[in-house]
């Protein structure tokens, strides 16, 4: 069979980054040295794109799991470009595509059934016209968005000011530019592109699946301390409508913390969650297969599915009776709180009635008296 074509632009530009960030970093730390400057300014960098990526590209933009504000869609605009992985319309299309036809060689742009090397850079490296290719009409949201527009039309001007004007920028404060040019401008995209290819590549093979097996995507707290959280994938494919993908207060999920702490800030708001109950069970039936395929094995294994079976009903049953409570107490303490708030409202309008009625009571009697 023929192969798809090269697509030379992009073997080049990863390629060239590698080898210099695995060759000319390593060789310029040893002969003269970095800075802290040098090594700060290319963390906050990082984080910067990283973020873009994560909040930006695929929490809002591809997922729509909150709103926020043009301030922050700026800056991720931006961050995006500076991350080099297409226009954000593009990636997001791209991406959908990806969650709506997840496995399916044919149709998922970055399939992990084609494995590691494909799923994580192949796919960008030739011209496969057998992938569904983004006409952005699964996007149309998006191409009303006045700012992803913008970043679109103008992403080359702006990836090219980003990667080599922030790093320059960095270098003429700090009196070092190689230093920068490699550090915060090589290295620094290098380890991007390859810590967010890891989420199409190693997040679909290495990890547990806690909440489904219909796919191939893994939860991986060790992918997720390198990509702001998006390790947990797992979760993320079965309710890709929620803003959390470490959906536990413990799981490292830095692109979380940050959403929900902008929306105290007024700068993103309608935070998308998946109802508790519905995780929960999605997590008891991935338990009641597991469980289901171990005891087939068992001497006494129809007794053992009937009693798994009783429980899990019984925990079904459960679940629901302690969800619809706790939905009701919720709503309770909700119109306790309106309720206070009108006893508040209405104490206040009764002084003031009561101070008017008395001015009033004293300026008639003044007035009477005048004409008595
Ligand atoms: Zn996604
Ligand atoms: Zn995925």
């Amino acid at each position: 069979m023929k192969q798809a074509p090269i697509i030379w632009t992009n073997v080049l530009l990863f390629l060239l980054t590698f080898l210099i960030a695995a060759i000319g970093v390593p060789w310029y730390a040893l002969t003269i040295g970095f800075g802290w400057f040098e090594i700060v300014a290319t963390i906050i960098c990082l984080g910067y794109c990283g973020m873009s990526i994560s909040a930006g590209y695929h929490r809002l933009w591809a997922h729509k799991t909150y709103d926020a504000h043009p301030i922050i869609q700026w800056i991720f605009a931006i961050g995006g470009a500076f991350a080099l992985q297409n226009s954000a319309l593009h990636w997001s299309a791209d991406h959908r595509i990806h969650h709506r036809h997840v496995d399916n060689n044919d149709k998922d742009p970055y399939s992990a059934g084609k494995g590691f090397w494909y799923s994580h850079i192949g796919w960008m490296l030739r011209d496969y016209k057998g992938v569904e290719k983004p006409d952005y009409n699964n996007a149309r949201d998006l191409q009303k968005n006045p700012i992803v527009m913008w970043q679109h039309r103008h992403y080359l001007v702006l990836a090219i000011i980003t990667n080599f004007g922030i790093p320059l920028t960095l270098g003429l404060i700090s009196g070092n530019i190689m230093g920068m040019l490699l550090l915060a401008g090589v290295l620094r995209l290098v380890l991007s592109h390859h810590f967010t290819f890891f989420i199409n590549s190693l997040a679909h093979i290495w990890g547990k699946r806690p909440y489904t097996e219909q796919n191939s995507a893994r939860d991986n707290g060790f992918l997720a301390l390198l990509t702001y959280g998006e390790g947990y994938h797992n979760f993320h494919h079965i309710f890709e409508t929620d803003y959390r993908n470490g959906v536990k207060w413990y799981q490292f999920d830095p692109t979380k913390w940050f959403i929900k702490t902008a929306s105290w800030c007024g700068l993103t708001s309608n935070l998308r969650t998946v109802p508790e109950e519905k995780i929960e069970q999605a997590k008891a039936q991935m338990q009641l297969q597991r469980a289901r395929e171990n005891v087939k094995q068992r001497p006494n294994a129809e007794q053992l599915l009937q009693l798994l079976e009783q429980e899990y009903e019984l925990l079904l049953q459960r679940m629901q009776d302690y969800y619809t409570l706790k939905k009701e107490l919720l709503m309770q303490r909700k119109q306790k709180l309106v309720a206070h708030y009108q006893a508040v409202d209405f104490k206040q309008s009764y002084q003031e009635f009561r101070e008017h009625l008395q001015q009033q009571r004293q300026h008639w009697q003044r007035l009477v008296t005048a004409f008595s």
